[in-house]
């Protein structure tokens, strides 16, 4: 990004320094979890990158759409949806396109349409202004999760030429690897776990969104509907209706 200046303020308990130039702030350097945080409002974004830091993350900020989509590599990117200067669909839509790191939304816009748009755009999981820190933690970790097995024992799960592999949370079909994001592997290792059996909307629900609430459940329909798109044929994944899905090959 032109003119985008970079500070680094390495010191604990440093508050985060505000200068006109300086829209991507690297806030700790701790080592452990990289964040982004995507958030033009001071008042914010001050507290949220203090309070990440304490819980250990290692925290940059963007101020604007155009340095997030400038910013180096991070683990997570926490997305705030109203920019000034571009909207935060786009700038997921920009980081989706070269990247599958996690992406929680967080926006004071809460309904449904939004949050649909968001997940088809490729966001893991949306948070709603206003919101915990420990619930925002609790979520960071669920996108970040690395290694985790719906299927403990099992390294890797097969069908037909779908491989899914368990460890490297990699997944490839006819030995071509998926590009997929950290829910959609989720929702597939799930699905494959149990080839041919049919899966609960609400089994999936506490599986890969750790939540058993209700409200969620069109969240999986955007999720299988992109799975869907990258298998290529919309036959691995049956809808049986009322209930849940059943992956089997086609
Ligand atoms: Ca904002």
């Amino acid at each position: 990004m032109p003119g985008q200046a970079i500070a680094k303020v390495r010191k604990p308990r440093v508050k985060v320094r505000k200068s006109p130039d300086s829209r991507l702030s690297r806030c700790g350097d701790d080592g452990g979890v990289k964040i982004l945080l995507v958030e033009d409002e001071d008042s914010i974004a001050e507290p949220l990158v203090q309070g990440l830091r304490r819980e250990g993350f290692d925290v940059d900020r963007a101020a604007t759409g155009a340095a997030a989509i400038g910013a180096s590599p991070a683990d997570c990117v926490l997305l705030d949806l109203r920019l000034p200067d571009v909207d935060g669909y786009d700038v997921c839509r920009a980081l989706r396109e070269r990247s599958d790191v996690p992406i929680i939304m967080v926006s004071a816009r809460g309904e449904e349409v939004d949050r649909v748009v968001g997940l088809e755009l490729g966001a893991d999981d949306y948070v709603t202004k206003p919101f915990g820190l420990r619930e925002l933690v609790a979520r960071i970790h669920a996108v970040t999760r690395r290694g985790g097995s719906p299927r403990r024992g099992r390294d890797s799960l097969r069908v037909g030429p779908l491989t899914v592999d368990l460890r490297g949370r990699r997944a490839s079909l006819d030995g071509r690897e998926l590009t997929l994001t950290a829910k959609e592997f989720d929702l597939l290792a799930a699905l494959a776990a149990e080839p041919g059996a049919v899966v609960a909307r609400q089994q999936l629900l506490e599986r890969v969104w750790q939540t058993s609430w209700y409200g969620q459940t069109k969240t999986i329909d955007v999720h299988v509907g992109s799975l869907r798109r990258k298998l290529g044929d919309p036959r691995w994944i049956e809808t049986v209706r009322g209930i849940g899905f059943r992956l089997h090959e086609p």
